[in-house]
This record gives structure tokens, C-alpha cells and sequence, in this order.
């Protein structure tokens, strides 16, 4: 009885995080091991880990929490349990050397071998609530994995978990594309895969219409549906997967565009 009673006592008194400093390395967590050679702490979360490199504590916390509960979210999506690993290094280039790319600059997080990998610099220019979507975004990456969808079909996925908890308002999410709506431009085919290169002119517009792509398809057919055409989009051309919907690439389009005037205009479709 009392060692159980002390047992609850030191898990409940137990500190939010434990920093590990030194080299050797022995008391860190076997995924916090061979990262960096000096400098490494670690935060643990009731579902994630957060592994740092000379980062502060109040970073390391933060993530934590918030890897939290992106973690249930992405598990309530994809109806399996999910443990977020979170790198934060020093700079951009030890970022790069992590995720084995050459094209960090400028990004807030990146999913990469099953870690989500935040550059601490960008990612602190964030908002809250930003910062709970690009790690929802990036943990859905690496929960679903990404091989073989279309680009939109992957980043569309990536930000329906990352906007679903979020309470932003659709028009405010999706402005750059409201604004387009608004002067009565609206799309006439899915993003192409090189819509969504680094400096493409319209970047923000192709992953706000990848993301109403996907929350048309969870709106009409059910978050299931989104998540099982998700999956079968690995393995098959997009109209195979969209067939149990009763849906084509081009049916799918033409949803998706009044869908699209009717959320970021206010004009009134067939709902
Ligand atoms: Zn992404």
C-alpha cells in the first residue's frame, strides 16, 4: 500500500520534461540516440517525444503538448494509435542533414522517416494555432504515409487533420483562394504535382484547393471514406480509387469547384 501510494505520488510529481545533457548518451531514449554528438534534451508527453538539439526547455515543453494533441487527432482520423517523434535541431542545415533534402528554407516543420522534424526559427513566427496545424499537417504525413498519392491528394489529406480541430473559419484558412473566388476565378482541375514546387505563383491557392478537395469528399461521404480512398490512392490510379464513391476524377471536379464558390463566396449551391 504505502509503495504503491509513493509509486503515484513520484509519477504524479514526476516533471513535465527531463533534460538529459552530456554526450554519452545512455540515459537518453534509444530514438534520441546518435542525433548530435553534445547538447541533446528530450521532453516527454503523455503520447510524444520531443528530441532537442541545444534547444530551450520551454520549446521542448510546448512541443510536447501541442504533439500531443495533434497525435489525437491524427489517431482519431485514422482510427489507430499514434506516438508523434519530434526533432527540433539548431539550424536549418543540421534540419537538411536529418531529413536527407537540400530544401528546408523557410519551412516551419517537415515530416521525414517517420519524424516530424521543426525548424525553430520558423516554426516560432507561427501562430498558436498554426503551429498546432503544421504539426497535425506533418504528423498526418508521417501516420499515412504519403508514396504514391497525387501531391494534392497527400498535402489536401495532410491539412484536412491539420485544419479540422483548429476553428479557424474556411475563408480565413483558404483566403488566398477566396480572394481568387471572389473575382469569379474558380478551378477547373486538381492541383498537378508541379503546382506545388517550392516558388510556384499560386502555392498557398493549390494547397487551399487540395485541402477542400479532401473535406468535400469527408463532408459528403464520411471522414471513413476520406481516410479509405486515402489509402487505396497508394496503390491505384485516382478514378479506380474514386469508384466506391460512385465518383470520377472529372464527377469529383465538378463537386469540388461549387464546393469551393459555395464555402469561400457564400453563394448558395445545391448544398
Ligand atoms: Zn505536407
Amino acid at each position: 500500500m504505502v509503495t504503491r501510494r509513493t509509486l503515484l505520488a513520484a509519477a504524479l510529481a514526476c516533471p513535465a520534461i527531463c533534460t538529459v545533457a552530456g554526450s554519452a548518451g545512455r540515459r537518453l531514449p534509444p530514438e534520441a540516440r546518435g542525433l548530435w554528438a553534445a547538447g541533446v534534451t528530450v521532453a516527454y508527453g503523455t503520447r510524444s517525444l520531443v528530441v532537442g538539439h541545444d534547444a530551450e526547455a520551454a520549446l521542448l515543453r510546448d512541443l510536447a503538448s501541442r504533439a500531443d494533441a495533434a497525435a489525437l487527432t491524427v489517431s482519431a482520423v485514422l482510427r489507430r494509435a499514434v506516438r508523434p517523434l519530434v526533432l527540433v535541431p539548431r539550424t536549418s542545415a543540421e534540419a537538411a542533414a536529418l531529413a536527407g533534402t537540400g530544401a528546408v528554407e523557410g519551412l516551419a516543420a517537415l515530416a521525414s522517416q517517420g519524424r516530424v522534424i521543426v525548424l525553430p526559427g520558423a516554426f516560432a513566427r507561427l501562430t498558436p494555432v498554426g503551429r498546432d496545424v503544421v504539426l497535425a499537417h506533418e504528423l498526418t504525413h508521417v501516420a499515412a504515409g504519403t508514396e504514391g498519392r497525387p501531391v494534392w491528394l497527400r498535402e489536401g489529406f495532410a491539412d484536412y487533420v491539420g485544419y479540422l480541430r483548429s476553428g479557424l473559419p474556411t475563408r480565413v484558412a483558404a483566403a488566398e483562394l477566396a480572394a481568387e473566388a471572389r473575382a469569379g476565378l474558380l478551378p477547373s482541375a486538381l492541383p498537378a504535382d508541379a503546382d506545388f514546387a517550392p516558388g510556384s505563383p499560386r502555392l498557398a491557392q493549390v494547397y487551399q484547393e487540395a485541402w477542400l478537395a479532401c473535406r468535400l469528399v469527408a463532408t459528403v461521404y464520411g471522414e471513413h471514406a476520406l481516410v479509405d480512398l486515402y489509402h487505396r490512392a497508394a496503390g491505384q490510379d485516382l478514378d479506380h480509387a474514386l469508384e466506391p464513391l460512385g465518383l470520377s476524377v472529372r464527377a469529383l471536379v465538378t463537386r469540388w469547384r461549387e464546393y469551393v464558390r459555395d464555402e469561400l463566396t457564400g453563394a448558395k449551391g445545391n448544398g
